[in-house]
């Protein structure tokens, strides 16, 4: 089982020229779409064939029904998102004619979610916790501390970018950042390769994505290079979501370190061929015939 615990924020998106400060535009029709890493890469899990629960919290509210019935339909056991006194995390999201945007997002009930409220019950079967930084830190570090007595492989992906201290790392076995998120753990490190030896200096197995340019890894006694799989990118958005879900159900099946990555390779690059973020997460099917 696959347990993902992090962030649910339902994505408002208009299209609009993105407005100045005191400025009113007319933007298109509004669309409303779950998203929040934490229940992306629990979609992006389940597509890729995990057995997925997903540990979050929504407001009493309508996005926090809707939430709940979308991730359900998707095959997610959903029993450990709980409601509370606040609003479902929401995410503001203007796309211009461009293709550039700009993001509010008002964290709301995903700040609710306490390290009290966490059920170690909840991580007894797993083969794989997956986590993100979209919950209040001790959360998150609360989290690894229960996958890792309970035997997990714990999973971080260290999204958005902040710097952590070793006591949050020391329950992380594998560690997936951008280059950006890279950036904030080190100081003066510029190559993918070099960042990722770097890392694993502080976890066991350090993952580096690089977009069009593939992906670096490092471990202790080894590493390298993976280039991407090539597609045509239409829309960037949640390639590493798509990726970090991939990942956690080929590890949870003990597949070999390279092809585990290159069937996250895959579903990265299925995601950008797709617009949206939610939509764009591809299926098992489709990432065993990327992956080859
Ligand atoms: P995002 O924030 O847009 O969701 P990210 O910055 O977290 O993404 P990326 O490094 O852009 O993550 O992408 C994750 C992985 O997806 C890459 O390592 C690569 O395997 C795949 N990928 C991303 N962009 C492309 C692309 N243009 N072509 C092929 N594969 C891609």
């Amino acid at each position: 089982m696959i347990l993902v615990a992090g962030s649910l924020n339902l994505d408002l998106v208009v299209r609009a020229p993105i407005p100045r400060p005191g400025e009113t535009v007319l933007g298109g029709e509004l669309a409303r779409h779950p998203g929040g890493k934490g229940a992306n890469q629990a979609v992006a899990a389940a597509r890729a064939g995990g057995q997925v629960r997903l540990i979050g919290r929504v407001g009493h509210d309508d996005a926090g029904s809707e939430f709940r019935a979308a991730l359900a339909g998707e095959g997610i056991d959903v029993a450990p998102v709980t409601a509370t006194n606040a609003p479902t995390g929401t995410a503001l999201v203007v796309v211009n004619p461009a293709g550039e945007n700009t993001i509010v997002v008002s964290p709301g009930a995903n700040l609710h979610l306490r390290p009290g409220d966490l059920a170690p019950g909840w991580f007894e079967d797993a083969r794989v916790v997956v986590l993100q930084l979209e919950l209040p830190l001790e959360t998150v570090r609360r989290a690894a501390e229960l996958g890792h007595a309970a035997g997990a492989t714990v999973l971080l992906n260290a999204a958005p970018a902040w710097p952590l201290a070793d006591e949050l790392l020391r329950d992380v076995d594998v560690l997936v950042v951008n280059e950006h998120e890279a950036a904030a753990l080190l100081h003066d490190v510029a190559d993918g390769a070099e960042m990722a030896d770097a890392l694993a200096r502080r976890v066991p197995l350090a993952v580096v994505t690089l977009g069009a340019r593939g992906v670096a890894w490092a471990a202790r006694g080894g590493g390298g290079r993976l280039p991407a799989l090539p597609v045509t990118a239409v829309d960037t958005t949640a390639a590493g979501d798509a990726f970090v879900g991939a990942l956690a159900v080929a590890l949870g099946e003990d597949q070999a370190l390279e092809g585990a990555l290159r069937f996250a390779s895959a579903a990265g690059a299925l995601a950008v061929t797709r617009r949206g973020a939610g939509p764009s997460l591809p299926r098992r099917a489709e990432i065993d015939a990327l992956a080859g």
